[in-house]
Parts: structure tokens; sequence; C-alpha cells
């Protein structure tokens, strides 16, 4: 067998499933973000990709197959090719004309619905494919979790009306919940955001684990979400506005932070407004590869880059203990790529908009966009920057002294928040986002003109909604919850080979004899096996199916003569000996159990 294990693994292996699946030659790295699959890591994938198949198949989906490789054209008709920013992986063929590598696959799928579905009496649909994808992110890491090449099941329904989505939605929902739990996953479906896929509506399945990327609040009464989507509440409004005194400067030298402008005025940090300033940039559509402004998610200060320009300066205002979120302030933007905004430049945006680093208040800004978190206009008079080196002003008021141009929820939401739907306090966890779906809508049906004809010959947009599966991001996940310190336990249903026999007294021919036995057995009832028939000692071979995490183990050892053998499953410590023909019933009733 092709099977190399390694002793360690490389340094950038952070998280226990890059290291497993290294270590135990599931994947080899071929450059940051891409991997190949060796035998048994592909065989993993395979299992995995199988039962995404027969749960999508069940739900009356059907599988088909387009090329990674997707004309520019159609991602100017749905207006993407600039919104999904460097994330796309652009090229060109020998004549120049632009290709992507498809990160996902909304307009390929609507063409191909909109060429050849024309009637109501074609509709529904739901069509999937289990494709490589490219994704040409800022930070590949963690292995298989985020890579710039995964394998991903993306599934697109095609409906009527907005009733028939919920229906597809629905069907989606429940075969997404059976997928993951016959992988062995513990997770659960939370409220999402829309991301650059766009649409209404929509979940995100995340397997619960430490090291994952996502934060989730969940409360009691069932309320999950990620902390991009959840909901803020907003504090009580305070009474007496009318009796708040004029705006008054006071002079703050060097508090060019809330905590430090809180103590020195000696306020409670709820009684201060913070700014946070951005610019937001244009694509000029220079084309090609752009340049990218932000290194995912967080923005940085940087200078506009070729092919940008400056669109607008923007100064968002939360409360002084809140924290902002990216994700609800572009939402409140209408909606800007995550490319195209970054914290301001200090120098540049006080000289166009008046803004001075670490006094900025929203009284004496100008050309700039005042965005409010919406609990502010509610707070009273608050101590907020003037706008002045060393200087804040107290009694600030929303509506007397400043109003906002956009006020909106842009609360990140944290441990201890009070639930949007209960009110009592969420509490928070970490996840693997392992499957988002979404309805769509009519999105890229009006963009790219999919419509069908009612029996009036009227002509509608098709409603739409898509499914994705991380398949490569789902066996990491897997080995994250599934894992000890010697290495993987897969859950049998994704696990490479069901079980192994190993032979511990090597140059005996009856242990060689029997152990062999027991192999045939296993195959001719069905049972994925293996025979570690290699001259190694016990200790190497024990340590080796531990390390691929082989679920069920057969060991043949120096009672095999008496009719005794061990089975040992990969979770448990200890060996049962049983005789050779009750270790095969053991391993083929488990399997069965699949
Ligand atoms: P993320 O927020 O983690 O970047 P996404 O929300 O952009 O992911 P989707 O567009 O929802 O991803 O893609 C569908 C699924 O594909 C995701 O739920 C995830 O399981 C998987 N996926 C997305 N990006 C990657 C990646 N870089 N590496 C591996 N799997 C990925
Ligand atoms: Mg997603």
């Amino acid at each position: 067998m092709h099977f190399t294990t390694l002793r360690e693994a490389p340094s950038d292996a952070e998280i226990p499933s890059h290291v497993w699946l290294l270590r135990a030659g599931m994947i080899r790295k071929s450059v940051a973000g891409v991997y190949n699959f060796m035998t048994f890591g592909w065989r993993t994938v395979r299992k995995i990709e199988q039962i995404v198949r027969e749960e999508m198949d069940a739900a009356g989906a059907q599988e088909i197959i387009t090329s990674p490789v997707q004309p520019a054209e159609l991602w100017h008709e749905s207006g993407r090719w600039q919104v999904y920013g460097p994330e796309l992986w652009r090229l060109k063929d020998r004549h120049g004309r632009e290709f992507a590598l498809g990160p996902t696959a909304e307009e390929v799928f609507t063409d191909i619905v909109r060429n050849e579905i024309s009637s109501y009496r074609q509709l529904p649909r739901n069509l999937y494919q289990i494709q490589l994808k490219y994704r040409d992110e800022a930070r590949p890491r963690y292995g298989l979790m985020r890579s710039r090449e995964f394998i991903m099941k993306d599934g697109y329904s095609f409906d009527a009306d907005p009733a028939g989505l919920d229906e597809s939605y629905a069907k989606m929902r429940e075969a997404y919940t059976k997928i993951f739990t016959r992988c062995g996953l513990d997770f659960r479906p939370v409220a999402a955001d829309n991301g650059a896929i766009g649409g209404s509506g929509s979940e995100e399945f995340q397997a619960l684990c430490d090291y994952g990327e996502s934060d989730i609040v969940h409360c009691a009464c069932g309320y999950a979400a990620t902390t991009d989507q959840a909901a803020g509440v907003d504090a009580p409004a305070a009474d007496g506005a009318a009796d708040v005194p004029p705006m008054e400067e006071v002079s703050t030298p060097g508090t060019k932070t809330i905590e430090a402008v809180a103590d020195f005025l000696g306020v409670p940090q709820e009684r201060t407004l913070k700014a946070l300033l951005f610019v937001v940039y244009e694509d000029l559509g220079a084309g090609g590869a752009s340049p990218a402004p932000t290194d995912g998610g967080t923005p940085r200060a940087a200078t506009p880059t070729a092919g940008y320009a400056v669109k607008e300066y923007v100064a968002a205002f939360v409360r002084g203990d809140r924290a902002l979120n990216m994700v609800k302030l572009r939402a409140a933007l209408g909606g800007v790529a995550e490319h195209l905004i970054e914290f301001a430049d200090e120098a540049r945006m006080g000289a166009a908009t008046g803004s001075v680093a670490g006094f900025t208040g929203p009284v004496g800004l100008h050309d700039c966009r005042i965005v409010a978190d919406s609990e502010v206009p509610g707070l009273g008079g608050l101590v907020a920057g003037a706008c002045k080196e060393g200087y804040h002003a107290k009694n600030v008021l929303y509506g007397r002294d400043w109003t906002a141009d956009t006020v909106a929820d842009l609360k990140l939401v944290g441990a201890g928040d009070p639930c949007p739907q209960c009110g009592a306090p969420l509490a928070i966890a970490r996840g693997i986002e392992v499957g988002q779906i979404f309805q769509l809508g009519t999105k890229y049906s009006d963009a790219l003109g999919a419509f069908y004809r009612d029996d009036n010959q009227q002509e509608h947009p098709i409603w739409m909604g898509c499914y994705g599966i991380g398949v490569t991001r789902t066996m990491a996940a897997v080995v994250e919850q599934h894992h000890d310190d010697d290495g993987i336990i897969w859950p049998l249903s994704v696990a490479p080979f069901h079980a192994i026999v190993c032979p511990v007294k090597n140059g005996d021919a009856e242990v060689a004899a029997i152990a062999e036995g027991i192999y045939e057995d296993l195959l001719a009832a069905g049972v994925e096996a293996l025979l570690d028939d290699r001259e190694e000692r016990p200790g190497v071979k024990f340590k080796d199916a531990d390390m691929l995490g082989i679920p069920l183990r057969i060991t043949v050892g120096k009672k095999a003569a008496e009719g005794i053998v061990e089975y040992k499953p990969r979770a448990e410590k200890q060996a049962a000996e049983v005789s050779p023909a009750e270790a095969v019933r053991l391993v083929t009733e488990a399997v069965k159990g699949i």
C-alpha cells in the first residue's frame, strides 16, 4: 500500500486536524492552501461525498458536473466580477479572454437553467455537483479548513414561487441535518449572513469546535446565530433628553482611547461615544488580478492601490463600551464588498473631513458619511471627541447637536449580551462552518434573465436557493471532533477502512494464517478491511493503526493457537479476548449498523 506517516507535523500545522491528516499520510501539501490526497485520505473524501450524494438524491436533487473554468462574461452579467474581489481566481486564455476558476457556481447554474427551462411544467428543479472550488484566500491556513482549492458540494434549487422555494429550502435543511449526522458531527444550524452570495434568509451548519473560525452566540431558548448576524439589543433610551445641558468643550490632553477619556473625565464608558473611521473604495474596473486592500475580513490602514479610487469616508459611532460589527456596517452602507472598505488613513481622512485621530466626534465632521448604531440616538448627552486635538465635548446630544446619515444596528454581539429572542444572557461558542444554505430569491434569475412562462404565457423570474457543503472542510471538522493524543478516531461512516487485522508475531506461520483467515472472512462479509502484514514490531503496528484512526482492530497474537484473538474499537481503552469467529461477527455487526 502507498502509505507513509510522519513522525512530526510541519511547524505550520497548528490545529489537530491539520496535524493528524498530515502525519497519518492522508494529505500532502502542494503549495499554500492546495493539497494532494493520498490513498487513505481520498477514501475518506469519497465516503463523505457518497453520504452527501445519497442524501441529496433522496431529497430529489440531481447530480450534474460543470467545469470549474467559468467565463468572465457570466460574472459580469451578475455584477460579481468586481464585487467578489481578489478572492476570485482569475485567468486569461491565449486570446486574452478572461475566466474565473469557480469559487461557487450560481451564474453557471442560472445560465444552464435559463437556456433549458422555459415553462412552469419544468419546475421545480434541484441540481447539484461535487466539484473542486477555487478561492484565492488571503490567508489559507489550518490545512483543509481554509484552503485555496477544496471540494464543495454546491446545489441550486429552481422554483416557480416563494412557497416553492420555502419547500425546497426546507428539504435541503433536512438533508443537511442527515448528512452531518451521518458524518458523525456535533453541529447546529445557525442564522447567518448572506455574504457575497446575496439574497435573503440563510443558515450555516456549524460544527462545534474550539478551533473553529466562526463565533456563534446561542441561548437556552433555541436562538443561535453567528455573531455577524446576531441582532443587537439596544440599551433602553435615556429619559430627559430635553434637560441635557448645552454641549461643552473640555480639555482632555492625551486621551486618545475611550478608556483614557472615561478615566480622565470620571464618566463610565457607556456615557461616551466611540468613533471608527473608514474609507470606502470604488473599484475602477481595471480588471485582472486586482491588488487586495484588505487581508481577509479585518480592515487595515493602507493606501489605495492601483485600480481603486476613494469613494467616500465613513465615520461610524457606537456607544463607548461597544464593539463594531464590520459585517453590519458593510450592510448599512448598502452592501459594500469586504475588499472595498478599510480603516481610513487618519491624516488623509483628517484633511478631507476634519476628523482628528483620537479626538473625532460627530460634531465638526464634514464631507463624510455618518453612521450611528441604532441605540445611539436614545442615549442622551454623551462625551465625544471635539474634532480638535486634545479636546472632547460633553453633553453631545443626538438630534440637537448632530444627526447621522444612516442609523442601523452596528453592534457586535457577544457573550452575556441579551438574547434578541428572549432577553436572557447569550452564551458564545466557536464553530466550523461546514455548510450553508441560502434563499436567493430572484437575484440571479433577474440579473441573468432566467424566466419561466406560466399557464397564460406570462413570464416570471425563477425563485432560487443555493446550498453548499465543504466536503474537505467537513473531513477536517470530523477530525477536530474525533481524535485523541494518538491520532484520528474516524466514525465508521467516513473511515478510510472499517477494520484492521494485526498479526503481531512475525514469522509465526500459524498466526499469519489465522490473521489471513480473519481478513478474508471480513472481506467476504463486506467489511472494508486491512491486513497489516508488515514485518514490524507490534508497537509500530498499533501506533500506525491508531494514528490512521481505523475504527476497529483485531489483534492476532500469542493466544491465537488457543483460538483467542483481541477485538478493540479505536475509541475504547480495553481490548476484549474473543474467538476469531466472534471477532469477525463483532466487526460485521458494527459495520452493518452504519
Ligand atoms: P467562510 O466564511 O469560511 O470563508 P463562506 O461562507 O465564504 O466560507 P460558502 O460560500 O458558504 O463559504 O461556501 C460553502 C461551503 O464551502 C462553506 O460552508 C465551507 O464549508 C466551504 N468552504 C468555503 N470556503 C472554504 C475554504 N477556503 N476552504 C475549505 N472549505 C471552504
Ligand atoms: Mg458560507
